[in-house]
């Protein structure tokens, strides 16, 4: 993830004539001045919350705030730490603010982090890494309610639009089965962590066999720790793929070496990607490497519509964008919305919005 910077500082009037003022500075994470709490810092400090068990959400906090469940998937990562671990819903608190985690649907123990300031009452909610979609391995994500809303927007531009999943993975099932019978190894590549074991996942309740490069493998495993049943065995990948296998490996170029050293003369790869990007007609904001024989829109981020959507759900009264496009908080001021987007990639009508509230 790049380095994204930004800063807004909003004041708003409140009932009772009272004012308060809310700031949200981004700075390689989230950052709440007032109440000095860092939400997803990819700095060491000594307290952040931590969303999610990604590496572009994490750094080696002193306290990381986090769910049972991330720890387990970052393994041995915060053993000089002391981690506080919360269950959804058990509240933090301190004498400025409490702080409750909150199913985001993105992957194994993601969190939404809603930070209540005791003293003025205002709640912040900051989604992290968020999924409306349904999974066959993560806790179903929430619409939590709040006064200002810290949103990703890593799909928030409108070509964003993904078809049903189902779809998706039907299609994903009929395309391995053809080259399954064309005589093909294939092999499907996602993120190591999350979409590979969503995708083991799919594969094995379609029949398939399954075999894992070693990192998929060994979060598999650890997802497994936390409570997930898969619906078949798998296995690590050995340098072999047998009959009728499928495997699954993380996207890049070393993958793609490791399995090019290892088939016999004669067999053939085939590769099928399951990505977000697959939806956009326009210029990807990142080069994603060499793209798969076939590429299918599933993604473990909500897309435009859901991200919209999450927004009228929760109602707030400010939403920040963060991660990804500027154009999701054009259009929520465009729906009367005061919305700005936190980040290098702010536009005018970001610091436009921003400029009439200091
Ligand atoms: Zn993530």
């Amino acid at each position: 993830m790049d380095t994204l910077t930004g800063h807004a500082i909003l004041a708003d009037a409140a009932t009772g004539g009272r004012v308060f003022q809310v700031d949200v500075v981004f700075d390689r994470g989230v950052y709440l001045p007032e109440l000095d709490l860092w939400l997803d810092s990819l700095r060491k400090r000594d307290t952040s919350v931590v969303s999610h068990a990604h590496s572009d959400h994490i750094a080696r906090h002193s306290s990381p705030v986090l769910t049972r469940r991330t720890r387990i998937l970052l393994g041995d990562y915060y053993q000089r730490s002391q981690p506080v671990e919360l269950e959804y819903g058990e509240p933090l608190e301190t004498p400025e603010y409490s702080i409750t985690l909150h199913p985001a649907g993105h992957c194994l123990g993601s969190a939404q982090a809603l930070v209540v300031n005791r003293q003025s009452g205002e709640r912040l909610l900051y989604t992290g890494d968020l999924r409306m979609q349904p999974s066959p391995i993560n806790e179903p994500a929430e619409a939590v309610p709040c006064d200002t809303l810290v949103i990703e927007s890593t799909y928030g531009r409108p070509d964003y639009v993904f078809p049903p999943q189902e779809e998706a993975i039907a299609t994903a099932v009929r395309v391995i089965g053809q080259w399954l019978g064309q005589g093909a190894i294939p092999v499907v590549l996602g993120w190591r962590l999350g979409k590979a074991q969503e995708a083991l996942h799919h594969l094995l309740t379609a029949g398939f066999g399954v075999v894992c490069e070693e990192s998929v493998h060994d979060i598999a495993r650890r997802y497994e720790s936390g409570g997930v049943t898969f619906p078949g065995e798998y296995r690590v990948f050995d340098g072999d793929f047998r009959d009728g296998e499928v495997g699954i490996f993380p996207p890049g170029r070393k993958s793609r070496e490791q399995i090019s050293q290892s088939i016999q003369p004669g067999r053939s790869v085939r590769y099928l990607e399951l990505t977000g990007w697959a939806a956009g007609k326009g210029e990807k904001p990142w080069g994603r490497g060499r793209p798969g024989d076939s590429s299918l829109p599933y993604s473990d981020h909500a897309d435009f519509s859901d991200l919209v959507s999450y927004v009228e759900a929760v109602q707030p009264k400010r939403v920040y964008t963060v991660f990804g496009f500027p154009d999701l908080a054009a259009h929520l001021r465009q729906h009367g919305y005061a919305a700005s987007h936190l980040g290098k990639n702010a536009t005018p009508g970001d610091q436009a919005m921003q400029m009439p509230l200091l």
